[in-house]
């Protein structure tokens, strides 16, 4: 079978097994137009990319309509792009970045939905506010008047075993429910990835990002 056919096949497949309240979002890093067109026509309705650049070259050479989400870290020099690219923003984790966010989004007159990204293993050099610190962050973009939040995201440890993620995973969800309780706007929690996304939706995700299960390796 051809690169095409078999991502249409692993879409087709990954829709089915997925429950229908879990919306399947295909990572779209390092792949063409053509491998991404080919998910869509399979009935992928949202796209991720990591890269601001590689995604406006992206967008610029693929011709359907489709959410796209921002799902790497986001330099706050990228801000200004990534608000005219993109209709959402997986990875907000700073004050400073939320600010800049805001003030690109006044300029271009756009709302813009947002998960905050939480480093739930509480990770050194890695992306994502510690659980201990999401409260503040929801509160200061709630002050936002253009950005939405919509929920959380995490990537959980990335070891080689995906049990190992469960209790990241418990730990986002519990953080999810407590907001999702007393804000009818916090829908989302974006977890899980090729290897992990079955545990994810087991402890709660809505949102799952995959990449490899539906492209292929990566080369
Ligand atoms: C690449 C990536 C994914 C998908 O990873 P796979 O293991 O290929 O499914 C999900 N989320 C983020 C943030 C990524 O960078």
């Amino acid at each position: 079978m051809n690169t095409l056919d078999q991502i249409k096949q692993n879409v087709e497949t990954l829709l089915k097994e997925i429950p229908e309240h879990v919306t399947l979002l295909a990572a779209a890093k390092t792949r063409s137009p053509q491998e991404v067109q080919a998910a869509f026509d399979a009935g992928i309705t949202h796209f991720g990319h990591n890269y601001v650049q590689e995604a406006q070259t992206m967008l610029n050479n693929v011709d359907f309509q489709a959410q796209w989400h921002l799902i790497g870290h986001l330099q706050r020099n990228k801000a200004n792009i990534a608000v005219q690219l993109f209709d959402m923003v997986e990875t907000v984790d700073s004050a400073r970045l939320a600010r800049e966010l805001e003030k690109r989004c006044v300029q271009h007159e756009k709302d813009l939905p947002v998960l905050i990204e939480i480093n739930s293993g509480r990770e050194e050099n890695k992306d994502g506010v510690f659980p201990e610190n999401v409260e503040s962050l929801v509160e200061l973009i709630a002050d936002l008047p253009h950005l939405q939040l919509k929920g959380f995201m995490t990537m959980g440890p990335l070891t080689g075993d995906p049990e190992l993620s469960r209790p990241y995973f418990q730990k986002t969800c519990q953080i999810y429910e407590s907001f999702n309780r007393k804000d009818a706007n916090i829908v989302w929690l974006s977890m899980g990835m090729s290897h992990s996304y079955k545990i994810a939706i087991d402890e709660g995700a809505n949102l799952v990002r995959i990449g490899t299960a539906l492209f292929g390796p990566r080369y």
